[in-house]
């Protein structure tokens, strides 16, 4: 197969990262690498779903794995994997890749062993340039759900129509669904049980990086990874709702330029140039000329550490930090003195940040449960929202209009193949109802 080829079936079947923000994967296979990384990390508390697929499906990921590695001539493939998660992995399965390219890479049980550049890190050893991406250095880094979505694409030509999801928190169990795509979270949660929210919300994704569900309004996507449920008045909930406005006003006035924030970043301790402490010195009185405290902030990952392990007068220097990230985005700002880091900084393995500590410092040591639950429910929603952006890039284009039948599985939206996207399919067999900014909506 060639990577044109490979190319054409990822974009067709919609695979985008499973696991982060929905980078189209097809445009990673956009050249030959020396390695490939299966981030298997998971290393946001109560997240299961990518250890419920090495668990149930290492045989499959394999298989994509090794057409992957013909396709782009890598020398090797390393799932990155904590040691504590290695009974999950099927020994005769692990014994099968004895002498291929596919190698078990053990990585710290710390946070944030899943962002790419630590992962890289730990896995291959090298440090990615500041400012670029893993591909820079010969490595491509992939999801472990976004290879089984390559594997059934593959196998079946299977479009993406469902998505893995932890539901977790403040709920008697914990469980792994596979729910359709499109499906209303508030729906979702109700046919499990969880659906009485009375005193609580809902965290899309982890309690370090997640965002508040809109009950009312969001859906299940390509990128839903984790539905956690915490009371309102939550540490973790009160973190995330609190507005940058009053992160920096609070900074303005509590912070001691201590640095911790900076001492304790993961990326600082790899070498970068991110001293983030400088940045809320900056921004929180007025320093306006000093360019750098802004553009620095590029090369932040939103890991949080710096807000919930570091800062002990409770500020939260990580809003800040991807306020101006999100800012220098929106206006194309580089930063131009980006360096490539020879080495670690030496105090790094003293000033990692263990799982443990992390769980404890979120107050959530409560809500660890002692196993985690695949349950394997068929949802049947009546009515499916098709969300046209679920990517970065550009928003796919609705290709179907109100009153067309669709069955599951048919294109319902696309970014065009030449632009920055992916395509959408519907998730059940039923009539397109309409068509919004925002949603193909499909109804039975
Ligand atoms: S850790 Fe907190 S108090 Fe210290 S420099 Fe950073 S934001 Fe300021
Ligand atoms: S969120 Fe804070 S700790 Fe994490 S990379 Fe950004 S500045 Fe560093």
């Amino acid at each position: 197969m060639t990577i044109e080829e490979l190319q054409k079936i990822v974009y067709n079947a919609g695979i985008v990262g499973a696991g982060g923000a929905g980078f189209p994967s097809h445009r990673k296979f956009s050249d030959k690498v020396e390695q490939i990384v299966v981030n298997a990390a998971e290393c946001e508390p109560l997240m299961m779903v990518d250890h419920h697929l090495l668990e149930y499906h290492l045989a499959e990921i394999a298989e994509a794995l090794n057409v992957m590695c013909d396709t782009m001539d890598a020398r090797e493939v390393l799932i990155g994997i904590k040691g504590k998660n290695m009974h999950l992995l099927d020994e005769a399965v692990v014994r099968s890749f004895k002498g291929t390219r596919i190698k078990i890479k053990e990585i710290p049980d710390v946070y944030p062993a899943g962002d790419e550049v630590m992962l890289t890190y730990e896995t291959t050893g090298k440090i990615i340039p500041e400012g670029a991406i893993p591909i820079m250095v010969g490595v491509m880094v992939i999801n472990v759900e976004t290879v089984f979505n390559i594997y059934k694409a593959l196998k079946n030509a299977e479009p993406v129509t469902e998505k893995y999801i932890t539901i977790g928190g403040d709920v008697p169990e914990d469980i792994t669904v596979v729910a359709p795509m499109g499906m209303k979270i508030k729906d979702l949660l109700n046919s499990v049980g969880y659906g009485n929210l009375e005193g609580k919300s809902v965290v899309n994704g982890g309690p370090m990086m997640g965002a508040l569900v809109d009950i009312e309004n969001d859906v299940v996507t390509k990128t839903t990874k984790g539905l956690l449920i915490f009371p309102t008045t939550h540490g973790v909930i009160q973190r995330i709702k609190q507005p940058v406005g009053v992160s920096m006003k609070r900074a303005s006035a509590a912070c001691c330029n201590c640095t911790m924030c900076t001492d304790l970043c993961p990326r600082y301790l790899l070498g970068y140039n991110l001293e983030v402490h400088k940045t809320v010195r900056a921004a929180s009185h007025g320093e306006v000329k000093n360019t750098e405290a802004f553009l620095q902030n590029a090369l932040c990952c939103g890991c949080g550490v710096c807000s919930v392990i570091a800062c002990q007068q409770g500020l939260f220097p990580s809003k800040l930090s991807m306020e101006i990230k999100g800012a220098l985005g929106k206006y194309g700002l580089r930063r131009e003195n980006n360096v490539q880091p020879e080495a670690v900084r030496e105090v790094r393995a003293s000033r990692l940040v263990s799982s443990n500590k992390l769980i404890d410092r979120l107050g959530i040591r409560r809500y660890v449960k002692k196993s985690v639950k695949k349950i394997d429910t068929v949802f049947t929603p009546d009515t499916v929202y098709i969300q046209l952006k679920q990517h970065v890039g550009k928003p796919a284009t609705a290709t179907v209009k109100p009153g067309d039948k669709v069955k599951a599985g048919d294109v319902v939206a696309l970014t065009a193949y030449e632009d920055l996207g992916t395509v959408m399919h519907s998730s059940i067999n039923g009539t397109v109802k309409e068509i919004t900014d925002r949603f193909v909506i499909i109804g039975k």
